[in-house]
């Protein structure tokens, strides 16, 4: 039940709106019109003017199970009660262990050792380093390059912009780190419009191979992607792509790390999207819905072989020298057991699965509209393009706070819709979703 919703200005009034530096947000525009969110229960959010609000991102990706679950409240209030924090440096507590180990139980076989960080981004440095790490172990230190991505994202921490390619990202803070080179994006006219795999482009990853012959294998650490770029909009890889890059990763002796941070814990229809794509990488980040959204944790999965090069084969003392304060923190590690728990007693990746033709169907209608050029999904996560406005990123902001102020939360990159659904929800919830995106587009 939702309690009921202060005034709008009293909860306007009442907050002082200047001291706070908004990250992703234009401060400016935010707080001369802001948009508060003071609840969320389940697939609905309530702002301060007590209007509800359906909830098509999942908060930003990481509450399928929905939002207030009860079973996450009570373990993290239990943990607080029984054990707040220990340090995680040569110290462990039962959750961490409990946690790696739920992890390995639904990872692609042999990818299951498991380093915990507190942040998505946090997880991308931390794999980038394995990668650098398990290369010097072999004698190989020169091994120190990283092939990324256009339009990918992979966080905002140094490493994770260097390797990331979305322009805006990147373009006002300097040089980045040494040693990385990009692969060309998958976004190509050839697949517009395509729901799913597109069947062009899985030549693409050759780019990967070019690299090679250009910088030579044995600089190369590691490839990262995203299977899905999520939040450039949802770019699809090409049917064959992955494998083809997993191949050129073999030949070479290049560790392929997956950044699962969007696309792990069911987001495809199985538990990563490695597994959707039957595609195995050495290395898997994830974050987000570890929690469901509800306490920051991620996590960095690393096959054994990585793991043993660096940890069983090192002579003594500390292997890795890594690791955060918040590093399995328990409260986020009962979150997490809770929240895994909720995922397997409701079959939620299968949900994902089954919900998802009904998702793509009513996604695939809004190209009915003129003003969609484009439209991408897969699984529970799609994006439709809007033809821009007088600059980048205008219509997109428009669509924002019209859709904010018809009663539904997506999200905007530049002029793109990106929508990734709760998988608690019904059908009738994914229409009513669709139905207020296309009257928002229709108004348009
Ligand atoms: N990697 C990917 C693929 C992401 O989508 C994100 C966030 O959206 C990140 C990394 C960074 O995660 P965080 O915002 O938790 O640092």
């Amino acid at each position: 039940t939702v309690t009921a919703p202060q005034p709008h200005d009293a909860a306007q009034n009442s907050l002082d709106l200047s001291h706070h530096w908004m990250p992703f947000t234009a401060n400016r525009a935010f707080k001369a019109a802001p948009r508060i969110i003071t609840e969320a229960h389940g697939i609905w959010y309530r702002n301060d003017r007590g209007d509800q609000l359906i909830d098509g991102l999942s908060g930003l990706f990481c509450t399928p199970a929905g939002h207030g679950r009860r079973e996450i409240t009570e373990a993290v209030t239990a943990q607080l009660g029984r054990l707040d924090y220990a340090p995680p440096f040569q110290f462990g507590t039962p959750g961490g262990f409990a946690v790696a180990s739920a992890l390995a139980r639904i990872l692609p076989d042999g990818i299951d050792r498991v380093f915990f960080a507190g942040s998505g981004s946090e997880a991308v440095e931390t794999a980038l380093k394995i990668a650098m790490l398990y290369h010097r172990r072999r004698g190989e230190g020169q091994r120190q390059r990283v092939i990324g991505r256009e339009k990918a994202y992979h966080g905002v921490n140094l490493a994770g912009w260097s390797v990331g390619g979305m322009v805006r990202n990147r373009e006002m803070f300097g040089l980045g780190m040494a040693g990385v080179a990009h692969m060309r994006h998958t976004h190509i006219p050839e697949n517009r419009f395509v729901l799913g795999e597109g069947e062009h482009g899985a030549d693409l990853a050759d780019d990967l191979e070019r690299a090679v012959g250009l910088y030579g294998a044995d600089t190369i650490a590691a490839c990262i992607v995203e299977p899905i770029s999520g939040s450039i909009g949802v770019l699809v890889p090409p049917q064959g792509y992955l494998a083809r890059l997993r191949e050129i990763c073999d030949r070479h002796g290049i560790l392929l790390i997956f950044d699962e941070v969007i696309t792990g814990f069911g987001r495809t229809g199985k538990a990563f999207a490695a597994q959707s794509f039957g595609v195995t990488p050495d290395i898997i980040t994830m974050a987000k819905a570890i929690t469901n959204g509800t306490v920051p944790m991620a996590a960095v999965a690393a096959s054994r072989m990585v793991y043993d090069t660096i940890v069983d084969d090192n002579p003594s003392g500390i292997e890795f020298f890594h690791g955060y304060t918040w590093s399995a923190h328990p409260v986020a590690c009962a979150a997490a057991l809770a929240s895994l728990k909720i995922f397997q007693d409701e079959a939620l990746f299968d949900r994902a699965a089954a919900l998802s033709p009904h998702f793509l169907e009513r996604l695939g209608r809004l190209r009915a509209h003129g003003i969609v050029e484009d439209i991408r999904g897969y699984g529970m996560l799609g994006a439709a393009d809007l033809a821009a406005g007088a600059t980048m990123g205008a219509r997109g902001f428009q669509a924002l706070t019209a859709l904010y102020d018809a009663g539904a939360i997506v999200r905007v990159t530049n002029d793109t819709l990106i929508f990734a659904p709760p998988f608690v929800m019904e059908p009738a919830d994914l229409d009513h979703l669709f139905d207020t995106v296309e009257k928002v587009l229709a108004g348009f």
